[in-house]
Parts: C-alpha cells; structure tokens; sequence
C-alpha cells in the first residue's frame, strides 16, 4: 500500500475502498515524472498543497514573491533539461509568476506554472468571487501552451501535457490552471494511480535531413572567413562534447552569447569574445548554433555585419520557425543541437580542411590586442572602485573556481562583466537573457543553487537587486551557499544625477546615499560585508565562498563611474528638447 493510500485510509476509517484526492494525484503524477522541487509562495488554494508535497518527499522552496520563484524555475529548466515548477495562489499570485513564465518562454526555458483558481461557474459568470480572474485565458498568449484540469481522474493526463509541452521542440513556459475544486475531488485510488501517466522520452530527438548538412558544410568549407556564434540554445542542450569537438575539428573562430559563455572556455585559443566587433564586421560565413538574429546580434544586419550582402548564415535550431525570421538563412538546419552537431561532424569525415590562415591571424591580434589594453584597468585597487577594478577582482575568482556559477544583472554592472569575466565551464554564466531584464538575480540565484549545490556568485547592480531584494531572507531560511555583490553606486547607471528643479525630492535615478546593503542579509542572520578596495572585495568572496554561508557583501563604487543604460544607451529615447 502506498503512503498516499495508507493515509486516505486512516482519514477514511471504516471507507470500503480506498480513497485518493486531487492533492495527492498532483503530487504523484510530478513524483512519477522525475519532478523533485516546487518553487513557490503558500497561500490560498495551494497551501496544503506544498504541505503534502514537502510531506511526499518533494523540495518546497518557498519565497516572498511569485516572480522570484517563477525565475528559480525557469532557471532549474534551463540547467537541468526538466520543467521546473513554479506553484502560486490565484490572480495577483498568479500574475507576479505570469511574468517570470514569459520571461522563461522568451528565453525558451521549460518551466510550469501551476496556480490555484477560483471557481469556475462564479470566474465565467463574472460574479465576483475571491480573487476572480479567468487565468487560463490571460496565460495563453504569454506562454506555450495552457491547460486546465476539471477532473481529478484528468490530472495524469494534465501534467503529462505540460511536461511533454515544456521540453519538446523549442522549450518554453507551460501555465497549468488548478481550480480549488479540484484539488479535494476524491476518486477511487487504484482508477487514481491508473490515470497518471509516466512521459515516456518528454523530449524526441529531432534528426536533421542529410541533405541539409551537406548543404551547411559546403557552405562552410567555402568560406573565407568563416564564424561560430554559440548562443544558450546550445548551452541548454548539453551536449558539450560534440560541440567542443565541432569546433576544434573546423578550426573556425567561435563567439559565445553571453550565456554560451564556457561552453569552451573564453580562454580557449579559438574563442573570438575579445574580438566580437572584429569577427561580426569582417566574417563571410556565420554558423548560428542555438543562437537567434535578434536585437542582441542586430538582427544580422545594419553597422555590426559590415557591408550589406557580406555573409552567409547557417542556422542550427530546433525551431523551423527561427529560418529567414530576420535575414536569409542560406543553410538552414533543424533539428535538436546534439544531433545536428553530431551529424556535421560525421559529415565531416577524417580531414577537414583549416580556415585560412590569415583569418584566424587577424582574429587573434584583435583579440591579444583588446585584451592587453583592458588589463591595467582590471588592476587598479583604488577607493571607491570603478567597475573595471571591482569585476578584475571578481574575474580572478572565477578562474580559481571555475565550477562556481554566476548570476549577473544591471546595466554597467551587466555589460562590463560579461566581458571582464572569464567563464571555463558550460551553463556557470545565468544572465538577464534574450529579454534583457532585471530581477532575475535572486530567483536564479536560489534556483541555480538548489538543483547544482554548486556556490552561487550574484554580481548586481544596486538598482537591479532591487527587484527581488527581498529573497536574501529566503537564502538564509534554506542556508544557501550563495554569495552576492551588490555594485553600489547610489543609482541607476550612476548615482550622481540631480532634480533640475533643484527642489527636495531626488532626481528619478538616485538611490539613498551611501547605502549599506550588506545590513540586509545580517537582518536575517547571514554574514554582511561593506568593501571599499578590489582586494577587500576578493578576500571577502573568497572567504563567503568557503564558508558556503549566505552572505551580502557591499561593493562602494564611485557614483559618478557608470554611463546611461550600460551598453545599450542607444535604446533608451532622448528628446531633442531637454535641457541639460
Ligand atoms: P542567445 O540569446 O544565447 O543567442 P537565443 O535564446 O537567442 O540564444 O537562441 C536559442 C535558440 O536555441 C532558440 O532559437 C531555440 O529554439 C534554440 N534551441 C533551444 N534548445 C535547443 C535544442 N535542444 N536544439 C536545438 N535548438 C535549440
Ligand atoms: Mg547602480
């Protein structure tokens, strides 16, 4: 007799049959599925909900806000190839996941929210019940698929659906609608444990035509100048040693997406970070291996791509969609990564001829050359720190610990990490992603650290933790070895900014004056560092990171050190009309 089982029974006492309800279904059909954690925030109708799951062996991380949650699970989809679960309350709890759900489908991370709902008859009859809203429709156009359960016996069926929804194909966000009705509809427990379905391979691989790979490697073996852009697709795939050995094989310079970073390491001879402008300009062949033409590659044309008509694309995604959505795409490859990875280099044959040599010399002056004029920037130890002095300290942390992982968002803090910042492993850089958001920073953070138990590093901007600050109290309830550096300059892109009318309030970017963030994780008994010099900075991430201990550490930079927007300034509208 199951655990389940037993318990109905003692409730039951005297019942003829045993019993199961809807609680107990949810949780088994995500137990019979390989789901081991819910991320979350309790309320009503969910709260018995993550009581018996936490009962029923599961991990239930609970938070203080909704989007948090919803971001650890985009990030535990991302890191692990299953959907993570995010579990909310009705309407308002609803919507603070919805974004975080978005977010994760924007970014093609598989991730499940399930939220509560109100009742049915009085939501569709407009009749004003407890936090009444019409979830599932509101969740469709912001997701993959939606769906709602009515019945216990169609619970099985319901979460095999959001499963097989999130991971297959391009993954992405999957809204589950559980009405409170459902979750205490009692049926008979052996037609309950019939009705959950096992998915069986949640995820098909997608085998590449072989037409289509002879066509990219013609193309490829015809270029001059040829380029490899790694984006988070590949990342995702996790099949990194097909592409190291792709890439190594071709010879071909590779620039790796932000959160590509480490799938070979930056420091690896081929890698053209350092050189990004030089290869993106000047290529004549792109192969994009889970990388898309959007607005963080200029949609493959205007300055960056050098002279109209100047390139060729090959595309690898799994999404037919992807081909021509920007430019055209002249060898276009679907399919999963591993196997059209692992199809061109079978395609390739033994010998494979090295891109020219004048090509791969050009990269690596660019490259020697950017990297020597940003070295003695990354060594300056003055009081208050400029980013380059603070991120040179934090660089040298993750070359000593490679397998740490690094959350990072804001906006000087953002851009100027991503390229100071070595990475040497696959799936250690999490970032604001294809959205380009903030608030993602602690959400990724507790996620990244519950499904590794790797040491978390979050370098971010003041502004930037703000949006889910609040989470370092979650830290510290589960003890998680996360250790964050929140780049104080008093504001959003500087703290310097004045109110032009010269009145009391502050300008619209300024933060409060020499904050001490580091007060924040004290209040709730984890460990608190201000630093004012890169070395005091180094030497307190080194001692957080051994000790594994929560900890917040202040990093003073000067206020006047940042520019507006980060490297981005170019979206943010100005009016010809402000005066300065
Ligand atoms: P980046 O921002 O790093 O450039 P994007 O998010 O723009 O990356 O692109 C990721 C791409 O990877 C998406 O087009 C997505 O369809 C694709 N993708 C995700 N997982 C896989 C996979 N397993 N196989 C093939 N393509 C994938
Ligand atoms: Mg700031």
């Amino acid at each position: 007799m199951s655990a389940l089982a037993q318990s109905m029974d003692s409730h039951a006492a005297g019942a003829e049959q045993e019993l199961t309800d809807g609680f107990h279904l949810v949780i088994d059909a995500l137990k019979l599925n390989g789901i081991t954690t819910i991320y979350g925030v309790p309320g009503i109708p969910i709260t018995d909900l993550g009581r018996m799951a936490q009962a029923a062996g599961l991990r239930v991380v609970s938070f203080r806000h909704e989007q948090n949650a919803g971001n650890a699970a985009a990030i535990a989809g991302f890191l692990t190839k299953k959907p993570g679960i995010c579990l909310t309350v009705s309407a308002p709890g609803f919507l603070n996941g919805l974004t975080a759900l978005a977010n994760a489908t924007t970014n093609c991370f598989p991730m499940i929210l399930i939220s509560g709902s109100s009742e049915r008859e009085i939501v569709d009859l407009q009749q004003g019940d407890y936090e009444e809203m019409d979830q599932l429709a509101i969740a469709k156009p912001l997701c993959k698929a939606a769906y709602r359960v009515l019945h216990a016996a169609d619970i099985g069926i319901g979460i095999a659906r959001a499963i097989r929804a999130a991971v297959s194909g391009r993954p992405g966000g999957v809204y589950l609608d559980l009405p409170a009705k459902l979750f205490s509809q009692v049926m008979e427990a052996k037609a309950g444990a019939k009705s959950l379905v096992k998915v069986i391979d949640p995820a098909p691989a997608q085998l590449p035509a072989s037409a289509a790979i002879k066509r990219a490697l013609d193309v490829l073996k015809s270029a001059k100048r040829p380029l490899i852009i790694l984006g988070k697709g590949a990342a995702y795939a996790q099949a990194d040693d097909q592409i190291r050995a792709l890439v190594e094989k071709s010879g071909v310079p590779f620039l790796p997406m932000s959160m590509a970073k480490g799938l070979l390491p930056d420091t690896h001879p081929q890698c053209a970070g350092a050189a990004r402008s030089t290869v993106l300009k000047d290529s004549d062949v792109v192969m994009l291996i889970g990388a898309r033409l959007n607005w963080l590659l200029s949609h493959g044309k205007g300055k960056t791509w050098g002279e109209p008509g100047s390139k060729r694309f090959i595309q690898i995604d799994i999404e037919p969609k992807e081909m021509d959505s920007n430019i055209e795409i002249v060898a276009p490859v679907v399919g999963d990564i591993g196997s059209c990875v692992s199809a061109l280099l079978e395609g390739m044959g033994g010998a494979w001829p090295a891109p020219p040599a004048d090509w791969v010399g050009a990269v690596k002056a660019k490259r020697e050359e950017n990297v020597a004029k940003m070295a003695p920037r990354l060594m300056k130890n003055t009081a208050p720190m400029d980013f380059h002095g603070a991120l040179g300290a934090l660089r040298t942390v993750i070359k000593e610990r490679p397998d740490a992982i690094l959350v990072n968002e804001g906006a000087n803090t953002l851009d100027l990490a991503r390229g100071v910042i070595d990475m040497y492993q696959p799936r250690k850089r999490l970032d604001v992603g294809t959205w380009g958001v903030m608030g993602i920073g602690m959400g990724f953070a507790i996620g990244a650290a519950v499904e590794t138990g790797k040491p978390v590093l979050a370098v971010e901007g003041d502004s930037a933790f703000g949006f889910s600050g609040m989470e370092v109290e979650t830290i510290c309830r589960y003890n998680l070895p996360v250790c964050i550096v929140v780049f104080n300059n008093d504001g959003i892109y500087r703290g310097t900014d004045v109110n032009p009318t010269g009145g009391a309030d502050p300008a619209t970017t300024v933060f409060v004056k020499g904050s001490r963030y580091d007060k924040m994780m004290e209040a709730f008994g984890g460990v608190g560092v201000n630093a004012t010099t890169p070395d005091e900075l180094k030497r307190a991430v080194d001692k957080a990171i051994d000790s594994g201990k929560p900890t917040l550490i202040n990093a003073v930079i000067d206020p006047a050190a940042g520019s507006e927007s980060g490297r981005i300034g170019n979206l943010n509208p100005q009016s010809v009309l402000r005066k300065k």
